[in-house]
């Protein structure tokens, strides 16, 4: 699989041949991609959720000229690929995360802007009438130990005054709502949350794209990137573009090249997911999970699942260290023993698919909308968590790329920090996941 840390470029339609569950079972609009023309306003590289809000944005409000590439096709990245899970939040840090650090007034700002990303994806679905099976749903945030579980029911008063209810789910309650899950100490129900099929988001925005006049070229890695006298030339799939803003929107899939600088500032992690075959009547009421109901443990290396509307368990949670052992076997079992050891009573859970995507993680844990050089803009770094916020931040980019206001909230005021030692990011990983095993 195509590795960001070990290539200098993206190929071209890198994704062809993925074996995703959403690949197989969701219709997609057709792309009507076009030759690379020769200038634009706008170029925006990545046909992911942020780049496609981006390009939206600028072709529907600012009425400028936006060309929106990809090396892959629409979606080639981690939007057709995820979870599906709208989560009210994104990177890795909590309310109380950001109260400590900036008070509790920008903490309450920022669960706000949460709860208007899942807003923001509601009404595109909306407006696109495009079927996605678009979901409310609760995400749970289940203690896999008393302690864990103890400093969630800490955090629930903080979300009073907040868009979002955090509802305590204590371990007698969680127990009856799912008795087939092996933790039993409580956790937190969150809303508004949704569940979505990932593939199908990423149609219905192309389609809203297709209505405002975006042009969409796919099959184009972006291998040069040429600052000339104001203006901006690049070079994709050997052909060149000039236009006067550029946005990266290509979050964990950016290779080493054409932005050197930007690909020190993120770490591309992998994610992996599997599918179950779908569960009897009896497995699923012993298992307890619902269609609307999005889990994720507190496990050091998470584990998320959800119940698929055909019944099946998707499972997802942390992936191989280098992209060429993705598809490894090894990989696959143990995700299967994972998901055995959530659910033990649950057998012959068998992977009937098995994938694995890039998230780009961000050295202080929470994403950013920035400017990293004249002209250039970008948003990345969700942490593994864009399905809803990737999208409103890539409106955000495109207003803030052409001085509108953006609100005044942490993510939206600096650039995500380099890595002091770029080239050890994947040693530190490689020993966080062997201490992890060395623990059980
Ligand atoms: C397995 C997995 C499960 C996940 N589950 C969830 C979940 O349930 N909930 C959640 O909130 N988040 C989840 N995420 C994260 C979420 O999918 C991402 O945060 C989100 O999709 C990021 O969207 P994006 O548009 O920024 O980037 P992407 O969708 O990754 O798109 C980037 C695009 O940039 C293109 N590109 C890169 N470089 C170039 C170049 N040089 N030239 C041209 N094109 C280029 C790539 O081809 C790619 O299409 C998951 C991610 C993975 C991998």
């Amino acid at each position: 699989m195509y590795d960001p840390l070990k290539s200098r470029d993206i190929p071209a339609f890198h994704e062809f041949g993925i074996a995703s569950y959403w690949a197989a079972v969701t219709p997609f609009p057709d792309t009507n991609a076009v030759a690379l023309p020769s200038d634009a306003d706008v170029v925006v590289i990545g046909a992911g959720y942020t780049g496609l809000n981006a390009a939206i944005e600028i072709a529907q409000q600012q009425q400028r000229s936006v060309v929106l590439l990809d090396a892959g096709g629409v979606g080639a990245g981690a939007s057709s690929r995820n979870a599906g899970f709208l989560l009210p939040g994104t990177g890795r840090l909590g309310y109380s995360d950001y109260a400590s650090k900036y008070g509790d007034e920008v903490a309450r700002a920022v669960q706000n802007e949460f709860a208007a990303s899942i807003e923001h994806v509601k009404a595109s679905v909306a407006d696109s009438d495009w079927p996605c099976e678009l979901i409310d749903a609760r995400y749970l945030r289940l203690g896999h130990n008393a302690k864990a579980a103890a400093m969630l029911q800490r955090q629930q008063p903080a979300y009073a005054n907040t868009l979002l209810n955090a509802e305590w789910l204590s371990p007698e309650q969680q127990h009856e709502q799912l008795p087939g899950l092996k933790w039993k100490h409580g956790g937190l129900a969150l809303t508004p949350a949704a569940a979505v099929n990932p593939r199908a988001l990423t149609g219905a925005y192309l389609r809203l794209a297709q209505r405002a006049g975006v042009t969409i070229v796919t099959g184009h890695p972006v291998t040069k990137w040429i600052p000339s006298m104001g203006k901006h030339r690049l070079i994709a799939g050997g052909h060149e573009i000039k236009c006067d803003q550029v946005l990266v929107c290509s979050n964990g899939y950016l290779p080493q090249q054409p932005f050197p600088d930007l690909s020190r500032r993120q770490f591309p992690v992998l994610s992996s997911i599997l599918v179950s075959r779908p569960l009897n009547a009896a497995e699923q009421q012993y298992c307890g999970l619902k269609v609307n109901d999005l889990v994720m443990d507190t496990r050091t290396l998470k584990y998320y699942y959800r119940l698929l509307p055909d019944g099946r368990i998707l499972f997802g949670g942390r992936g191989a260290v280098e992209g060429r052992h993705a598809d490894d076997a090894g990989q696959k079992l143990r995700m299967e023993k994972a998901l055995a050891a959530t659910f033990p009573e649950l057998t012959d859970l068998h992977a009937d698919y098995f994938w694995s995507g890039w998230i780009s993680v961000a050295l202080d844990s929470m994403p950013r909308v920035f400017s990293p050089a004249i002209g250039v803009y970008t948003s990345a770094g969700y942490c593994g968590a864009g399905v809803a916020f990737a999208s409103l931040a890539g409106k955000r980019l495109a207003q803030y790329c052409n001085g509108e206001g953006v609100p005044d909230l942490p993510f939206y005021q600096s650039g995500l920090p380099r890595y002091p030692f770029a080239s050890a990011r994947r040693l530190a990983l490689r020993a966080m996941y062997s201490f992890d095993k060395f623990k059980k």
